[in-house]
């Protein structure tokens, strides 16, 4: 009998240290798992604080060209354009410059025009246009321009406005151009045109460009673009252009 007491109480005392020892071991691993766990997570906010230092906030000289607008002027900036019947459609024009015939709509009257692309022209809407806003603003009438825009922006992308001799300034005689319909703040608008006269309200937005009748070989658009693509950069573009002015 004692000696069935002694081996129970011995079996009994054996369990119990194995219990113990089971639940220290365990104790010990959960002790290490959160240690880990919580490492972890200190290692993890650590280097999320320094990848946010390493990545510097968006240059904020990168932001200047955001929602800048370039406006453009029509004829003899972009195209050309003879009355057919008229004097100067009996002028040959080189068969390498691009050209459509035009119907236009005016006073009950169907006129009929060839209108002649500026070398490089398709290129250079492109090309601006993934730097800037672009806008037609031309003193010629809707009826002859909107056909002729919708003829070099044919799928309709690259083009955002347009404004037609209802839109401009009549000042001695001269149609200029109020810039402040497309852009109201004058540090991200430029106007390029063949006639600086057009933009005598806005000096300081004006972009001179020489005018095209027919030259086949003209490059003035490709000369244009390296100054376009920083100008895009400027904070204030009337801070470069009119040093333009100055110089010439
Ligand atoms: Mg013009």
């Amino acid at each position: 009998m004692s000696s069935t007491f002694t081996t129970t109480t011995i079996k009994t005392t054996t369990t119990s240290s194995i219990r113990k020892r089971r639940t220290k071991v365990l104790l010990g691993h959960l002790y290490e798992y959160v240690a880990l766990t919580y490492n972890f997570v200190c290692a993890l906010i650590l280097s999320r604080k320094r990848i946010t230092k390493k990545i510097p906030k968006l240059n904020t000289d990168m932001q200047y060209y955001k929602g800048k607008t370039l406006i453009l002027d029509l004829d003899e900036t972009l195209v050309h354009s003879v009355r057919l019947g008229s004097e100067s459609s009996f002028k040959e024009v080189s068969p390498s410059v691009i050209r459509k015939k035009v119907e236009v709509q005016c006073d009950k009257q169907s006129l009929l025009y060839e209108v002649y692309k500026r070398p490089h022209v398709d290129f250079f809407l492109k090309t601006i246009s993934q730097w800037y806003k672009v806008v037609i603003y031309t003193a010629s009438m809707a009826e002859y321009a909107d056909p002729v825009i919708d003829w070099l922006d044919q799928d309709n992308n690259v083009i955002s406005q347009r404004f037609f001799r209802q839109s401009c300034v009549l000042r001695n005689g001269n149609f200029l151009k109020d810039l402040t319909l497309a852009e109201e703040d004058l540090c991200k608008v430029c106007l390029v045109d063949n006639s600086p006269i057009a933009f005598d309200m806005y000096k300081e937005n004006g972009i001179a460009l020489p005018t095209w009748i027919s030259n086949p070989n003209d490059e003035s658009l490709l000369d244009l673009l390296p100054f376009l693509d920083a100008l895009r950069f400027t904070a204030d573009v009337r801070s470069v252009l009119r040093l333009q002015h100055k110089l010439t």
